[in-house]
């Protein structure tokens, strides 16, 4: 199906960070960009000092950084001052206690002020940061914990008891635990003291660009999770790429969805709206429609930055939107998983403006390939190119992945093809290293190519369309299908919320399509629906439609909420289910 081009009209083209696109890629350089940052005073860069306290040192300083919304509704504000002082504490505390510069600090928190304070403090004290996600269970907290040789874990009471207790004697370079909020009888010492007896005053590592900053460990959707390693430097694409991709400037008000425990919540949740002077919203809650709403409502968001599954979600509750005042949004923004051109479509029609899809990974640190927000979109398509990125399509080999032969790799040229997707290296927040796995790290390079493991097409104006992962692209009776195309166009029968293709071995076709779908409220899982939607798909695909499917109540999500069709498809065949540490345990049961 071919879906319009959303069309901008002047006045927002006018007032758009990025108004013309091939001027802004003419124009660009990443040396000029680093002007956007300050640099310490007396030389060094340090991301938390971008962040926090060249805003806490001047006008801003009683502007709000954070407002923090508690599970129960409740707002609290912290300004940059507040900001700043507290994430001093917290880097003198980290020094006093013998921690060296370039170890590392874990936090497992929930979205709480002092999960905000502990990665900005941190960082001051030139310490890597890992935020882990806080509903990881003790087997994947460990596994992290060990893989980043971790020295200091922040975390609180009861989650310490759940989660660390258990596995604590398994990680021998743990020197310290510190609880957020009460610290009980027999628990690790509490943060609140500690802070309080540090000084407040700024002593900020003197870090330079390349040491390192940050620790983020990938979704696991293909396998076992990566620790990509980011440094100072990733502050300049953070800045730059978020006034590009998210239209985001000063004074905003920023909602980014994404929990910190994944790099969009820490790339955009927190380090980015900071640089620009933008209020950042935080809801410790968990989704749920109407609070979303009441979140966008209330706080009065400007720009929101979520993810497709969100959006669906809200989508099936129809005009659940028409009853909240959304007047203040400007732009909103997705990004983790395709986004079918429903939804961008949806956003225009319920939220009053489309939905921009962006593309990037863990591994890139920041937003590679986007929509603007001056310039028209392409339903469906994942967008063009940041200015400043350089992106290529590699010929595929019989793997599914770029074909690399003596060395060298060769580009698709035309229009439609597809291939790797692939990015020359050279950006601020390109990652230096899978953590303690030099091989992996290596592998990912050919030819001064980064190969990013996902294959797309581009079209005859640059936009580039999503195909699917190099190694999950389905080959059926001499055809070539991505997963997401096929559940794309299934979620455009009126019965399927939510579907996960996967390619399934077949004597005859080599591979057979098959899907999982989960049905929108109000439909029964019969076999006569299972036959209409197998007819929709046929119409809308041909060849390449499923012949199988399966209604599931729900589709296995990793925690970042992806579909892990790997899990799919080993169940399907009776394979070992691989590493399950991000999978959404409401999905873990069958
Ligand atoms: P792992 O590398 O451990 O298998 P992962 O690749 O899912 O997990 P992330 O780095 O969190 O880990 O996710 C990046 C991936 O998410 C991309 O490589 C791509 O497959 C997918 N993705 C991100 N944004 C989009 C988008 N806009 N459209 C389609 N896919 C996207
Ligand atoms: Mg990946």
């Amino acid at each position: 199906m071919d879906w319009a081009p959303i069309r901008k009209p002047p006045e927002v083209r006018a007032r758009a960070n990025l108004r013309d696109y091939a001027t802004a890629c003419r124009d660009f350089d990443w040396t000029t960009a680093r002007s956007a940052v300050s640099g310490l005073p007396g030389g060094g860069l340090n991301i938390a000092y971008e962040a926090v306290d060249r805003h806490a040192e001047g006008p801003r300083a009683g502007q709000a950084a954070l407002r923090w919304i508690d599970t129960a509704g409740g707002v609290t504000e912290f300004t940059y001052a507040d900001l700043a002082e507290r994430t001093n504490r917290f880097a003198a505390m980290v020094r006093d206690l013998g921690v060296r510069q370039g170890e590392r600090v874990f936090t497992l928190l929930g979205r709480v002020p002092d999960l905000y304070v502990a990665v900005l403090g941190s960082l001051k004290a030139g310490c890597v940061v890992s935020p882990l996600f806080s509903a990881f269970g003790p087997e994947p907290v460990r596994q992290r914990l060990a893989l980043g040789e971790a020295t200091v874990l922040v975390t609180t009471s009861s989650l310490y008891r759940r989660k660390v207790r258990p596995i604590r004697d398994r990680v021998p370079s743990l020197r310290h635990v510190l609880l957020s909020g009460a610290a009980g009888e027999g628990d690790p010492p509490a943060l609140d003291p500690l802070l309080a007896a540090s000084s407040p005053e700024a002593q900020i590592a003197r870090t330079a660009p390349e040491d390192p900053a940050l620790l983020h460990f990938t979704s696991g959707t293909t396998g076992a999770p990566k620790g990509a390693l980011h440094v100072h430097d990733a502050v300049v694409a953070h800045h730059v790429t978020a006034a590009y991709a998210l239209d985001l400037r000063a004074g905003d008000m920023f909602w980014c969805t994404a929990d910190p425990g994944w790099v969009t919540g820490t790339s955009y949740g927190l380090i980015a709206p900071l640089t620009h002077g933008a209020t950042l919203v935080s809801d410790e809650g968990d989704f749920e429609a109407h609070r979303w709403y009441r979140v966008l409502e209330q706080q009065r968001v400007t720009v929101w930055y979520t993810a497709p599954t969100a959006l669906r979600m809200l989508m099936r509750h129809g005009g659940l939107a028409d009853r909240y005042d959304l007047s203040a949004l400007r732009f909103i923004a997705s990004v983790g998983e395709p986004l079918n051109p429903e939804v961008v479509v949806w956003g225009e029609e319920a939220l009053g403006l489309p939905v921009h899809d962006n593309w990037w990974q863990t591994e890139t640190g920041a937003i590679m390939i986007s929509n603007f927000a001056g310039e028209d979109i392409r339903p469906g398509s994942m967008g063009r190119p940041l200015p400043g990125i350089e992106t290529g399509l590699l010929r595929r080999g019989p793997d599914g992945r770029a074909l690399v032969t003596e060395g060298r790799v060769q580009q698709v040229t035309e229009p439609g093809e597809d291939g790797e997707l692939a990015l020359r290296p050279g950006w601020p927040s390109m990652f230096r290293a899978y953590w303690n796995e030099p091989g992996r790290y290596a592998k990912t390079f050919a030819d001064g190519w980064y190969l990013s493991g996902d294959v797309a097409r581009r079209d005859a104006d640059g936009y580039y369309w999503f195909v699917g992962r190099a190694d999950d692209v389905i080959k059926s009776a001499g055809h070539l299908v991505g997963p997401f195309e096929v559940e794309s166009t299934l979620l455009a029968h009126p019965a399927v919320a939510e579907a996960g293709v996967i390619g399934k071995p077949d004597p005859v076709a080599g591979e057979l399509v098959k899907a999982f779908v989960a049905l929108n409220p109000g439909h029964d899982a019969t076999s006569e629906l299972a036959s209409e939607i197998l007819a929709f798909g046929r119409r809308a695909l041909g060849a390449v439609a499923p012949k199988e499917i399966e209604f599931a109540t729900q589709l296995p999500h990793t925690r970042s909420g992806k579909v892990m069709r790997r899990l799919l498809k080993a169940r399907e065949l009776n394979l070992p289910e691989g590493d399950l540490s991000t999978l959404e345990t409401a999905d873990a049961a069958r």
